[in-house]
């Protein structure tokens, strides 16, 4: 029987549509490990730093210099940027129109100097390293006022959006607050000034208790598939304890949060046979304060929970999903998380 689900957090509306009950090998998706090729020529791969922009910054081994090989992570500017980073942002009203200058930062994170080693697959401290660029990037733009927030992304797989194979991750700074970044930020504001609660706090509790929907758990994170799950096998990572950035977790648990996101691909990566996935890091706006609302994000420090959200790209977005906001999914969280769980890896 389908079920229409709202998700509490962003009030959107979703569809569990199991009657064909879609199982893991239903989808077909093509394995992204058998799409892609080495390449001689690829820009990422470690000792082709000459034809890549500048790096903006390194893990690098003692004694190596920038912009030559040594580098375990490495971000540089995207070479074909969404928005640009020089200028002023102008913000414009034209009659009913409003418009603004496409300014921002677009960044690429270079994962690994290998080409075909991705992150189930890289040790703990591969991706530990990967993390600490994330954070340290989200640091330095957060400073810059002309934007309002940094959205850190994945495309893995040509399904999913990646140009090119070589293990790689995105950021983008823009100068507004992403819409659904935006509705998780209200409802989370919402909530708490209602119930003087973190409305993700409650859900983790709730999740873990009744625990048919946690795909993993260790002592600081959990992974669930969300009650209103949009699409099959979406994963959410959230840390445990009350958290509201990403980028002020302390150093010590990102090592904890690498083997999460490993432990949690390594399942998908076997559930699904490879398959392409989106992955979003939804973490507190940058600290703006606004004229004539200084409180804007008065409590965000105790309404909002960063957390990491998984998109398998199995089911395409059809023209329901796109008019209407509603999502079909055919497979519900309940048993998606019942296989994500109980696969050997
Ligand atoms: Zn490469
Ligand atoms: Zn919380």
């Amino acid at each position: 029987m389908a079920e229409l689900r709202k998700d509490p957090v962003s009030d959107r509306w979703v569809i569990i549509s199991t009657e064909r009950g879609k199982r893991p090998t239903d989808f077909g998706s093509v394995s992204v490990a058998d799409e892609a090729g080495e390449s001689k020529s690829c820009p990422f791969c470690e000792g082709n730093e000459a034809k890549t922009p500048y790096e903006i910054l390194a893990w690098r081994k003692p004694g190596t210099l920038s912009n030559s090989a040594g580098w375990e992570v490495r971000v540089i500017p995207n070479k074909f940027p969404a928005l640009q980073i020089e200028g002023e942002v102008n913000r414009q009203g034209s009659g009913v129109f409003d418009m603004m200058s496409g300014i921002g930062a677009h960044e690429v994170i270079i994962e690994s100097p290998r080409h075909n080693v991705n992150l189930p697959d890289m040790e703990d401290e591969q991706i530990d390293r990967v993390l600490w660029a994330y954070k340290q990037r989200i640091l330095d733009l957060e400073k810059d006022k002309r934007f309002r927030y940094i959205l850190v992304f994945k495309n893995y797989g040509k399904a999913a959006g990646a140009s090119l194979s070589h293990p790689h991750s995105q950021l983008i700074a823009t100068p507004i607050t992403p819409r659904y970044v935006k509705m998780e930020l209200t409802k989370s504001r919402e909530y708490f000034l209602e119930k003087e609660r973190c409305i993700f706090c409650d859900i983790i509790r709730q999740e873990l208790g009744e625990f048919t929907r946690v795909v993993y758990e260790q002592e600081f994170f959990v992974a669930l598939t969300p009650y209103a799950s949009r699409f099959p096998f979406e994963i959410w990572i959230l840390p445990r304890r009350h958290e509201f950035g990403f980028q002020i977790m302390p150093d010590e648990r990102r090592m904890l949060l690498a083997r999460c996101i490993k432990e949690v691909l390594k399942r998908l990566k076997k559930t699904l046979n490879d398959p392409p996935y989106n992955f979003v890091l939804h973490t507190a706006p940058n600290p703006v304060t606004r004229p004539g609302k200084p409180h804007y994000w008065g409590t965000i420090q105790y309404d909002y929970h960063w957390h990491i959200e998984i998109i398998p790209r199995l089911t395409s977005i059809a023209g329901f999903e796109w008019g209407s906001g509603l999502y079909i999914n055919p497979t519900a969280p309940e048993e998606a998380a019942k296989y994500l769980r109980e696969i050997e890896i």
